[in-house]
C-alpha cells in the first residue's frame, strides 16, 4: 500500500478513495475564467485541480484563484524553481515539478525546503516529452522511472518525503509498464494517467487501456484523464474508468444487448432515453436494457432491476423476476421509478 498523504483538504494513498484530478486550460491570470472553470469541474466530480503556473504573477495569482474555490490546488511548474517557490508561497496545496527541466540539484533543494516548510506535497513528474538527454538513450519506460528515481532520490538526500509521482508516455504500453516497475520501487502515492493521449475518442480508449490496467492492478492514487477537449469530460471520464474498474461508483451501471434479428424494439434509442432519465439518480444500481424476451431477463440476471423487450412492449423485472408488462413509451419512466425507489 503506498503511503497515505494530504494535499489541502484531501488525502490520497494509503487506501483512500482514488481521487480524480484535472487542470484548467484557462489563462492563471484571468482568475474569473480560471474559477468559473474549476467550478465547472468541480461540480462534475473534480477533486483537485492543476493550474498552469508559468511566471512569478501567475504563480502569485493563485492566492486570488485559492480563495473562491473548495479544492486543493496544484501548480504545475516548468523551468524555474522561484516560480514553484512563489506559488507554494501563495497557497497552492501541491506542486508539480518536472525534474527533467527544473535544473540543477540545488534548485530542487530549495523548493524541498519551502514546500517542507509550507507542508506542501511535491509531485515528481516525469515524461517522455521532457527526460534529461542521459535518460533517453535508454527505453521509454525504464527512461521515465530512472528520470523519476534521480529525483526522488534528490528530495529524499534533503529529508523531502511528501512525494507523488507521476511517470506519463503518450502511449499506454509505456505508461502502464513504467507505473509496474515504479510500484514495486516506491511507496510514494502514484498519480496515473496517459498523457497527451489526443481528441475525445483517442483519449477515451487509451486512457481506459492505460489507467484501467493499472486500476486493476490496484495501482494508482490519483487519476488524470488527459482530453483535447472541454476538461469536463476529462472528469466524466474518470468517474466511468474509475466505476468500470470497479473502484468507486458514482451513478447507475446501464447495461445493454448490442441488438440481433431477434430485437423488435427500438432498443438502441431506448437505452439513450433510460441513461437521459436516470442521469441524476447517484445510487450504484445495475439497470439492464435488454433486447428480446427469450435472453433478456437470463443475460441479465445479476441486473438489480431491468426490462426486456417485446414487439412495442416491454417486461420489467426486479431481482431477476418479472413484475409487469408495459408499452414502449412507459419503459424508460417505469424503470427511473424503481430505481428511485429502489
Ligand atoms: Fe438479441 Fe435478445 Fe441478446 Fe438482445 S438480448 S442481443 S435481442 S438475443
Amino acid at each position: 500500500m503506498t503511503k497515505k498523504i494530504r494535499i489541502g483538504n484531501v488525502f490520497i494513498g494509503g487506501g483512500e478513495p482514488i481521487a480524480i484530478q484535472s487542470m484548467t486550460n484557462t489563462d492563471t491570470m484571468d482568475t474569473e475564467s480560471t474559477v468559473k472553470q474549476i467550478i465547472e469541474l468541480e461540480d462534475a466530480g473534480c477533486e483537485i485541480i492543476r493550474v498552469a503556473a508559468y511566471d512569478l504573477e501567475s504563480a502569485a495569482n493563485i492566492r486570488n484563484i485559492k480563495d473562491r474555490i473548495s479544492i486543493p490546488i496544484v501548480a504545475d511548474v516548468h523551468f524555474d524553481f522561484r516560480i514553484a517557490i512563489k506559488a507554494i508561497e501563495c497557497g497552492a496545496d501541491k506542486v508539480r515539478i518536472n525534474p527533467g527541466n527544473i535544473g540543477s540539484e540545488d534548485n530542487i533543494r530549495k523548493v524541498a525546503d519551502c514546500a517542507k516548510m509550507h507542508k506542501v506535497p511535491i509531485r515528481v513528474g516525469a515524461n517522455t516529452g521532457s527526460l534529461s538527454k542521459r535518460h533517453i538513450e535508454t527505453e521509454k519506460s525504464e527512461a521515465l522511472v530512472t528520470s523519476a528515481l534521480d529525483n526522488i532520490r534528490v528530495l529524499e538526500k534533503y529529508g523531502f518525503n511528501d512525494i507523488v509521482v507521476a511517470l506519463k508516455a503518450s502511449d499506454a504500453v509505456n505508461t502502464v509498464k513504467a507505473y509496474e516497475i515504479i510500484s514495486k520501487i516506491v511507496d510514494y502515492p502514484l498519480h496515473i494517467g496517459v498523457t497527451e493521449a489526443g481528441t475525445e475518442r483517442n483519449s477515451l480508449i487509451k486512457s481506459a487501456i492505460g489507467i484501467g490496467s493499472l486500476l486493476l492492478n490496484n495501482i494508482g492514487d490519483t487519476i488524470r484523464v488527459s482530453m483535447s477537449d472541454n476538461p469536463v469530460k476529462e472528469i466524466y471520464a474518470a468517474k466511468d474508468i474509475l466505476q468500470f474498474s470497479g473502484k468507486r461508483r458514482f451513478r447507475p451501471e446501464i447495461i445493454s444487448c448490442p441488438t440481433c434479428g431477434r430485437t423488435r424494439i427500438d432498443l438502441i434509442g431506448l437505452v439513450k432515453e433510460v441513461e437521459e432519465k436516470l442521469k441524476d439518480i447517484k445510487k450504484p444500481i445495475k439497470v439492464a436494457v435488454m433486447g428480446c424476451v427469450v435472453n433478456g431477463p437470463g443475460e441479465a440476471g445479476d441486473a438489480d432491476m431491468g426490462v426486456a423487450g417485446g414487439t412495442d412492449e416491454g417486461l420489467i423485472f426486479l431481482r431477476g423476476k418479472v413484475i409487469k408488462k408495459v408499452e414502449y413509451s412507459q419503459i424508460a419512466d417505469e424503470l427511473k421509478t424503481l430505481a428511485e425507489e429502489y
